[in-house]
């Protein structure tokens, strides 16, 4: 008998490989932080000997979901400006809000209600751009969740940075402090064409290049940036940054819900990541990305849910059900977007955004062990036929029971292992009093 850590005994495994598989009555066999082996239940057995076996007997295990884009910092903004129009939401809440607010202690405790939210709902990586990085990348670490934190730069000033080359020098300085931190992966994240000069977003590229880091940006969200631009430089936000250099397979661009032909073109040339943000995007009125069109382009799109300030959760079950049905609605094609692609794009497509899609993404022996299980045995996911449109069409996050990162228990029958819920739900009121005073 071979030794390992655990046996994950599961009802269904579903492996969010490029060809997907839903394997019944199999085993995951978990060495230190990753996968060894998957396998038919009863051969796992003859196998292996394990620390700890878990049985998930009417559950589908499947990799965490990947939440390419948030601002987990905003979590106390939740509810707080509802039902506006993007500038106006941005100019005259959001950023007054922030500029009021922003601090250490608060990202801080935002950042970990956002995470035990996240852990909550099977999310087990996310992919973030906000202000007081070292809050965040320290909640991170307490939580156990992988964070990708952005090296947010943009020259609107708050109480983070008041120019951009203070917004530089901080986030250079995050970087020497945490390069090196496990669970931590930082990116560059200038925020947008409309809130940087060229000069910021040039040196922006150039850092990413020079440190290898990939680039997250807002792109062509809504209509109105696409006309500002217009009107402004004569070109549009993704030309300007074709121009630069800046649209490459290094690239994740978030939004992109105004594609013309010659954005298109550019696209399919220069085959950046796409992130999909179709709640934001449906709150907000900005539009949508023509995710259908851009898969059939071969180009890589993922999913995120923005903040809970536009969104209002970071429930990326509800997320991949909005992705799939705003498909249907915006192309006339009920055959749009499968529950299998909107899956994909929560999983495996987040972690080539990433540029980790050797390490995590789906279930595969070598890859670490980030996976959930959702209890399938509800009476809102009965009678089942297939798990996975069970998942993305019928079931709510409520039914996620247990989650793993990395071989380490997070979630345990909808219990967080590693942060306080009721500690953070003090907190939240803590907060609210003094936002709404
Ligand atoms: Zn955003």
């Amino acid at each position: 008998m071979e030794q390992v850590d655990y046996l994950i005994h599961a009802k269904w495994i579903i492996t969010c490989e490029e060809q997907n598989r839903v394997l019944e009555n199999h085993t995951l066999a978990i060495q230190g932080q990753k996968i060894v082996d998957i396998l038919p239940k009863e051969s796992a057995l003859q196998r292996y000997q394990a620390l700890q076996e878990h049985h998930y007997d009417t559950h589908a295990v499947l990799p965490g979901f990947i939440n390419s884009h948030t601002h987990i910092g905003m979590s106390f903004f939740r509810g707080l400006a509802d039902d506006l129009k993007l500038m106006d939401w941005l100019h005259n809440h959001m950023w007054p809000a922030e500029k009021k607010w922003l601090g250490q202690e608060f990202v801080y405790d935002a950042s970990l209600i956002a995470m035990a939210e996240m852990i909550r709902c099977g999310t087990t990586r996310f992919n973030d751009m906000f202000f007081f990085f070292e809050a965040t990348a320290e909640a991170a670490l307490q939580a156990g969740i992988h964070a990708h934190i952005g090296m947010h730069i943009m020259n609107v000033p708050n109480a983070w940075a008041t120019t951009s080359e203070e917004y530089f020098a901080k986030a250079l300085a995050f970087y020497d402090a945490y390069k090196n931190t496990e669970g931590i992966t930082i990116t560059m994240a200038p925020h947008s064409t409309y809130t940087l000069a060229i000069d910021d977003l040039i040196k922006a590229k150039e850092i990413a290049d020079q440190l290898q880091l990939k680039i997250n940006i807002h792109l062509q969200e809504s209509a109105a940036e696409v006309q500002q631009s217009l009107d402004t430089h004569h070109k549009r936000p993704l030309q300007r940054l074709y121009e630069i250099d800046m649209i490459s397979p290094n690239l994740n661009a978030v939004h992109m819900t105004q594609l013309d032909e010659r954005d298109f073109e550019i696209v399919q040339q220069t085959r950046p990541s796409i992130i999909h943000c179709p709640e934001s995007n449906m709150k907000l009125a900005s539009g949508a990305c023509p995710v259908e069109k851009l898969i059939r382009l071969g180009i890589n799109v993922a999913l995120g849910t923005d903040s809970v300030a536009s969104n209002n959760d970071l429930d990326m079950i509800g997320e991949m059900r909005s992705a799939a049905l705003l498909s249907k609605v915006t192309t006339g094609d009920a055959c749009s977007i499968s529950a299998d692609q909107a899956l994909k794009m929560a999983t495996l497509n987040g972690a080539k955004a990433l540029a980790i899609d050797h390490l995590a993404g789906s279930l595969v022996p070598g890859k670490i062990a980030d996976f959930i299980a959702i209890d399938l045995d509800c009476l809102e996911t009965q009678p089942l036929y297939h798990p996975i449109s069970q998942i993305v069409y019928a079931a709510s996050r409520d039914q996620v029971t247990d989650v793993w990162v990395g071989g380490k228990q997070l979630l345990k029958n909808r219990q967080l292992l590693t942060l306080d819920e009721k500690e953070l739900r003090a907190k939240a009121q803590i907060w609210r009093k003094k936002i709404k005073s």
